[in-house]
């Protein structure tokens, strides 16, 4: 492997691997950030070991990023912008305000710029830095003269974009909670980060209260309904326990499934998102049917028939795993996680440099008979972006084979999932390619999470447990319920 290395990165500019899209002809950016000292640095850091330099996740840079305290900004409090500054926290911070503000200004100032750029964008810490959840991401400081797209508008007060999605944590009076709801964000950070990288739409529910978008943790309570995973109308729930390592696992061998963690759940739920918003009021929709099946079929019995007589037997033939076979929407989500899955790390790869070309061979590739549409443009691209992941995966699978480890990617991808794929590429293409032009006039490849006329402050959900129902569009029925232990 090797670690890019070299003169330190230009803090002002993205700090990205170069050329990495036409090198791979992967479909996102760098996971490879570097410090202003040049030393490798990653997702979840909020301070550069080596030289201290507060870091943190900027998404106009769609990555983590240097930062320089902006001086003079605390005593400054109280006039012009300040008064802002102290609106934003008085409106909806919540309990967690007060511990914040003060132990923000012991251990660091308030306000950054990225290294580098001291007339640039000013950011804050998210709230939540300081909690159970350790984010690291930045929320913009609005001030005077600022470009007017550039705003809060949305976002829960004092909280990033990641953290604003959130609607209900776990309880934290119970001390366990605390590190499964860290698991939890970090997890979904990592996922959102993915897609504001991917150009798809990342809305919370305060911009857009009938499509947006919200998370729900919830744990088990004494004499309640089992809390199941799934999605429905734009809200992801999460079965807290999932996060607990020995938990998920004794439900993955139970359940008889080769992967499961909290970044595949949330990459299949956000599937079953994206779908309500990108395909099943399009043009795609058609094109879907064809590809997936009619969705229109019955779900509840599908699930039922899925648990009591389990997949088709020629179901590796046909579908990315077991439970894509279930529904045409389980099939369209399971295969969307996949294509999260290999997009991110096939970019986290060529980050870091590693690439797959000197591969031995152990498995045929795919050929342009297996696409959907083998004279769309950018085929031949995705073919190459496939078939690296296919080597790619080779040799990951053999590397945790060495260390006694299940295999790093536990699937065999059939060869009518390609088409699929492709589909799921063109939508999500066609996605980003719009919501890149729209930004266009912007020096930011900022996605629309910015919605107009932001809702009436209310509570800060984030540090709120108790949820308030969603108001929920009757397009769709139930979808998703997924099982998180087998059907008695
Ligand atoms: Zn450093
Ligand atoms: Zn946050
Ligand atoms: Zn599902």
């Amino acid at each position: 492997m090797n670690i890019q290395s070299g003169a330190p990165a230009d803090a002002a500019g993205p700090v990205a691997a170069p050329n990495l899209a036409s090198e791979l002809a992967a479909p996102t950016v760098s996971r490879a950030y570097r410090c202003q000292c040049g030393r490798p640095v990653f997702l979840r850091n909020s301070q550069c070991l080596a030289c201290g330099t507060p870091l943190g996740y900027v998404i106009d840079r769609l990555g983590v990023v240097p930062l320089a305290p902006v001086r003079g900004e605390a005593e400054s409090k109280g006039e012009g912008e300040g008064d802002a500054e102290a609106k934003i926290d008085g409106e909806g911070a919540g309990a967690s305000e007060g511990e914040c503000e003060g132990e923000s200004q012991d251990a660091e100032p308030d306000t950054f710029t990225v290294f580098g750029n001291p007339d640039g964008k000013r950011y804050r810490r998210c709230a939540n830095l300081l909690t159970a959840a350790s984010c690291n991401w930045m929320v913009p400081a609005p001030r005077e003269g600022d470009d007017p797209s550039f705003n809060t508008d949305g976002l829960v007060p004092g909280y990033c974009l990641s953290c604003s999605v959130t609607r209900t944590i776990p309880d934290l009076s119970l001390e366990r909670n605390g590190e499964l709801w860290r698991k939890l964000e970090h997890a979904k950070r990592r996922l959102i980060s993915q897609l504001l990288a991917l150009g798809l739409p990342v809305v919370g529910r305060r911009a857009d209260p009938e499509n947006g978008l919200a998370f729900d943790f919830l744990g088990n309570m004494p004499g309640a309904p089992h809390v199941m995973t799934g999605h429905e109308h734009g809200v992801i729930t999460l079965n807290a326990e999932e996060a607990e390592d020995a938990v998920r696992e004794r439900i993955r061998a139970e359940m008889r499934e080769p992967y499961r963690t909290l970044l595949g759940h949330f990459r299949h739920e956000i599937g079953h998102y994206y779908w309500d918003l990108l395909v099943q009021p399009t043009p795609w929709l058609d094109e879907f049917r064809a590809l997936f099946g009619d969705e229109r079929a019955d779900y509840t019995a599908a699930l039922q028939r899925h648990y009591e007589q389990g997949p088709p037997p020629d179901w590796p033939n046909r579908f990315v795993s077991s439970y894509a076979s279930m529904h045409p929407w389980e099939d369209w989500a399971e295969t969307w996680a996949h294509y999260l899955h290999m997009a991110d790390t096939t970019d986290t790869a060529m980050s870091f440099g590693v690439d797959a070309t000197n591969v031995e061979l152990a498995s045929d590739l795919f050929t342009t008979e297996d696409l959907w549409q083998p004279e769309h443009p950018g085929a031949t691209k995705f073919l190459d972006f496939l078939n690296g992941w296919v080597l790619l995966t080779n040799v990951l699978n053999e590397l945790s084979r060495s260390m006694g480890q299940p295999d790093y990617y536990p699937f065999v991808l059939p060869r009518a999932a390609v088409g699929k794929l492709q589909f799921i590429h063109c939508v999500v293409t066609q996605q980003r390619d719009t919501t890149l032009s729209a930004a266009a006039a912007p020096d930011v490849p900022l996605p629309p999470q910015t919605g107009p006329a932001a809702s009436a402050p209310g509570p800060a959900s984030v540090a709120a447990p108790a949820p308030a129902p969603a108001p929920a569009p009757a397009q769709s029925q139930a979808q998703c319920q997924q099982q998180s232990s087998p059907q008695s």
